[in-house]
C-alpha cells in the first residue's frame, strides 16, 4: 500500500500522471487570466482616471483662465485700483481652491515668461524657461503624469478671446497671453487603487482556492474511470474474474475495456484449445496402450496359449506401439511447427523434381489400393521453401489421397505457378469429406470417420501438420471436397523469401 502511494506520488510530481497534468492545466487555465484580469482592470483604471482628473482640472483651470482675462490679472493695469485689487484676490481664492483641492501647485507665466502668480508663492517675479511653457504659448496643450514622483503636470494657454490671432498662431480664437503650469499630486487615484488592489487580491485569492478545488476535483474525475479500468484488470489477473470486465465511462474507456475483452476471450479460446489439445493427446495416446493391455491380459489369462495366438497378438501389440509411435512423432513435429520463432531452413528447391520424389515414395502404397497417380506440370517451378517441410506438406496430401479413396481410384497432382506464388494441387476420387466437416479437417486430432481412420493409420493430426507447415511458408491451404466423388486440397506457397519476409514484417 504504501509503496503504490510512494509510486503514485512520484508519478504526480514528474507530471506523468494524467492526473497531475489535469490539475496543472486547469490550474494554469484558471489562475493566468486572474492574475491578468487584476492587473489589467487596476492598470485601466490608473489611465482612465488620470485623465480623468487631467480633463476637470484643465476644466476648471480655463474657467479660472476667463476669469483672469476678464480681471486684466495679467497686466495689472485696471484705472480702479481698488476694484483690481478685489477681483486679485477672489482669483487668488480660487486659484488657491483648486490648489487645495487637488493637492497641486498653480504657477501663472505671461507672455514675457514671467511668474505672476505661484500658489507656493516661491517662484513669484522669477522667469519661468520650461519646455511645455513655451509649448504651450504655440497652442500645444500639454499634460504629463509622472508615476515614479506621484504627480500630474499640465499646462493651460490663457486665452484672450477679445484680440484677433496672431498670423502662425496655433490659436485661432484669440491670442495666448500666458499660461497656468500646474502640478496636482495622484495620492487621491493611488489610495484608491490601493484599495481596489486590496480587494482584488482578495477576490483571486479567492478564485485561486476555487480553481485549486476545480482542479484536484476534474484531476480526480477525469481518472477515475481509468483507475477503474485498472483495478477490473487487476481483478482479472489476480483471478478474482475472468469473464469480460464492464467499465462504463468514457468512449476511450469503453474502447480500451473492448480491446481488453477481446483480447480475453482470445485468451480463452487458446486456454480451451490448450485443454481440448491435452485432453485429446491424452486421450489418443491411451487408446493404443489400453488395447496392448487387452491384449497382454487376455494371453496371461490363458497361461497354455499356442504358439500361433502368441505371434498374432504379439503382432497386434506391435502395431498398436507403431501406432503410439507414430502419434508421438506427429505429436513432435506439430509441436515443433507451432513454436513460430523457429527459423525455415529456406533452400532453393525444385519443386517439380520433389514431386516426382514424393510419388515415386508413395507409389507402393497406392499400387496396394490400384490407385492410379498422376502429375501434371504445367511449367517447371523453383521455390525458395524448407525443403523438409515442403516435403511434409506434399507427403502429407498425396498420402491422404490415396488412404481415403476407393479401389481402383485415382490421384492427380497439378503444379502451376504464376510470378509470384506456386500452385500444389492434389484432387481424388475418394470417399470426399461432407461439407460440415470441411472447415474442421485441418483441426488437430478431427477425423471424419475416427475408426476408418484408425484402421489405416491415421493420428489425426496430418492436415494440423500440413496447415502449420503451409503458414511458416506464408502460403496458404484451401479445400473442396464432394462426399463420394472426391477432394481437392490446393495449397498456394510463395516462391521467394523476399514474399516471406515482407509479409512476416508485417
Ligand atoms: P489422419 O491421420 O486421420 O489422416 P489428417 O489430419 O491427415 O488425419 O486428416 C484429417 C481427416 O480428414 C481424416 O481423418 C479424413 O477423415 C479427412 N481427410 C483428409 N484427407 C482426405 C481426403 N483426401 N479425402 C477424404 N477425406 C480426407
Amino acid at each position: 500500500m504504501m509503496a503504490e502511494w510512494f509510486h503514485e506520488l512520484r508519478q504526480l510530481i514528474s507530471l506523468r500522471s494524467l492526473k497531475a497534468r489535469i490539475f496543472l492545466i486547469i490550474l494554469l487555465a484558471g489562475v493566468i487570466p486572474c492574475v491578468f484580469m487584476r492587473y489589467g482592470i487596476l492598470d485601466n483604471y490608473e489611465e482612465r482616471a488620470v485623465e480623468l482628473r487631467v480633463a476637470t482640472v484643465q476644466n476648471q483651470l480655463r474657467v479660472i483662465g476667463n476669469h483672469l482675462i476678464s480681471n486684466n490679472y495679467l497686466n495689472n493695469t485696471l484705472p480702479d485700483e481698488m476694484n483690481y485689487a478685489a477681483s486679485r484676490n477672489v482669483i487668488d481664492a480660487e486659484l488657491e481652491t483648486i490648489s487645495n483641492l487637488y493637492e497641486g501647485r498653480v504657477l501663472i507665466v505671461d507672455s514675457s515668461l514671467r511668474v505672476v502668480k505661484d500658489t507656493y508663492g516661491i517662484s513669484e517675479g522669477k522667469t519661468i524657461i520650461s519646455e511645455e511653457v513655451i509649448r504651450c504659448f504655440r497652442g500645444e496643450n500639454i499634460s504629463y503624469y509622472d508615476k515614479e514622483h506621484g504627480y500630474i503636470e499640465m499646462t493651460v494657454p490663457i486665452v484672450d478671446t477679445s484680440t484677433q490671432a496672431e498670423e502662425g498662431s496655433a490659436s485661432t480664437s484669440g491670442t495666448i497671453v500666458g499660461v497656468m503650469l500646474t502640478s496636482i499630486s495622484n495620492d487621491a487615484i493611488i489610495n484608491t487603487m490601493e484599495v481596489l488592489n486590496r480587494r482584488a487580491v482578495i477576490l483571486q485569492n479567492l478564485m485561486f482556492v476555487f480553481v485549486i478545488a476545480v482542479a484536484i476535483l476534474m484531476a480526480i474525475l477525469v481518472s477515475r474511470p481509468l483507475h477503474k479500468v485498472t483495478s477490473a484488470i487487476n481483478e482479472v489477473e489476480a483471478g478474482y474474474a475472468n469473464e469480460s470486465i464492464s467499465v462504463p465511462g468514457y468512449s476511450e474507456t469503453a474502447n480500451i475495456v473492448n480491446a481488453f475483452n477481446q483480447l480475453l476471450k482470445r485468451m480463452k479460446v487458446l486456454d480451451d484449445s490448450r485443454q481440448e489439445f491435452v485432453s485429446n493427446v491424452s486421450h489418443e495416446l491411451k487408446t493404443p496402450m489400453t488395447s496392448i493391455k487387452v491384449l497382454a491380459d487376455s494371453l496371461l489369462a490363458q497361461g497354455d496359449a499356442p504358439a500361433e495366438l502368441y505371434k498374432e497378438f504379439m503382432e497386434d501389440i506391435v502395431s498398436e506401439i507403431d501406432r503410439e509411435n507414430r502419434i508421438i512423432t506427429d505429436l513432435l513435429a506439430l509441436v515443433r511447427m507451432d513454436k513460430k520463432v523457429q527459423e525455415l531452413n529456406v533452400t532453393s528447391v525444385s519443386i517439380n523434381d520433389l514431386t516426382e520424389l514424393i510419388l515415386k515414395r508413395l507409389r507402393p502404397i497406392a499400387r496396394k489400393k490400384d490407385v492410379e497417380m498422376v502429375f501434371e506440370s504445367m511449367r517447371p517451378v523453383t521455390a525458395e521453401v524448407d525443403e523438409v517441410k515442403m516435403t511434409l506438406i506434399m507427403t502429407n496430401l498425396v498420402e491422404n489421397a490415396i488412404k481415403y479413396n476407393k479401389e481402383h481410384g485415382w490421384v492427380k497432382v497439378e503444379l502451376d505457378a504464376d510470378h509470384q506464388y506456386f500452385t500444389f494441387t492434389v484432387s481424388d476420387s475418394g470417399l470426399g469429406i461432407p461439407e460440415d466437416a470441411l472447415p474442421h479437417v485441418c483441426e488437430r486430432f478431427y477425423r471424419v470417420d475416427k475408426s476408418h481412420s484408425r484402421e489405416i493409420g491415421g493420428t489425426g493430426l496430418g492436415l494440423a501438420i500440413t496447415k502449420s507447415a503451409v503458414l511458416m511458408h506464408r502460403g496458404s491451404i484451401t479445400v473442396t471436397s464432394v462426399e463420394d466423388e472426391g477432394s481437392i486440397f490446393t495449397v498456394k506457397i510463395p516462391l521467394t523469401t523476399s514474399v516471406n519476409r515482407t509479409q512476416t514484417g508485417n
